[in-house]
């Protein structure tokens, strides 16, 4: 008898601790993603946009000091749309618009240091060609590491906002479409994969524009609007946030921990 009520016990013990873990997996608490774009690096700072490498090197190591794990931003859209289950405690994401040299010449040494995954968001009309951007070979190389991914920030960096004002609506759809088609058919002959994600230029997006990019064959489009990635956030809109120069180490920790706006 004894016996018998002890092993109803211990059963009754283990179910419970069963469904207590089930219950844990089941509801995991969704996961934000701070998504960071960056723009430029150097040994000095002349502008907002241009990140000191030192600084950069500083703020890698405090991620990685606290744990924070860099996944690709390939990864973190699957996740926001249910595509994967789950990703690491402390993901976070890091994207670089422009195509600026300084990515090859100061970012990318650290970057593989880190051994990181990068995705930059790339406008093809300066890229071999302004005196300020990357080259092609450059961006292949890049790519060869592993680490870098080259996706779409339409084709020469228009301001759809001004672009709207000043053309007829008909001229305006049909630059939108050349922008967004134009960028990722060249990226895609140039870096010989498919180019699935666009970075709004100047962060500039309204729902006619999140459906050109639909109709482009665009699968997730960011922003610079500031807070955490969720899974609730229109894909075609995802937000980011813009590192600038002046945010000291202590700032930056507070953006990664959803701390600040
Ligand atoms: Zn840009």
């Amino acid at each position: 008898m004894f016996l018998q009520v002890m092993w109803k016990i211990i059963f009754r013990v283990l179910v419970a601790i069963f469904l207590f873990e089930g219950f844990l997996w089941g509801v995991e608490a969704e996961k934000e993603i701070p998504i960071l774009c960056y723009h430029r690096f150097g040994a000095k700072v002349n502008d907002s946009m241009t990140i000191k490498t030192s600084v950069f090197a500083e703020q890698l190591a405090w991620l990685k000091s606290n744990n924070y794990k860099v996944i690709s931003l390939e990864n973190a859209i699957k996740y926001l749309k249910g595509e994967i289950k789950t990703i690491p405690d402390r993901s976070v994401v890091i994207t670089v618009d422009d195509g600026h040299r300084s990515v090859y010449s100061d970012m990318a040494p650290l970057v593989k240091k880190y051994a990181i995954p990068v995705t930059l968001f790339i406008y093809p009309s300066a890229i071999s060609n302004a005196a300020y951007a990357m080259t092609w070979k450059q961006l292949q190389e890049l790519e060869a590491t592993t680490f870098f991914r080259i996706e779409s920030h339409t084709y020469w960096h228009p301001n759809f906002k001004h672009e709207k004002k000043k053309l007829s609506s008909e001229k305006y759809k049909k630059l939108v479409g050349l922008q967004l088609a134009g960028a990722k058919q060249k990226l895609e002959e140039k870096m010989g994969h498919k180019v699935k994600y666009l970075a709004w230029p100047f962060g500039i997006y309204d729902k006619e524009l999140e459906e050109q990019a639909v109709q482009a064959g665009y699968v997730a489009a960011l922003t610079i609007d500031r807070r955490h990635a969720r899974q609730s956030d229109p894909i075609m809109a995802l937000p980011r946030y813009m590192i600038v120069s002046r945010y000291r180490i202590f700032t930056f920790g507070s953006i990664v921990k959803g701390e600040m706006e």
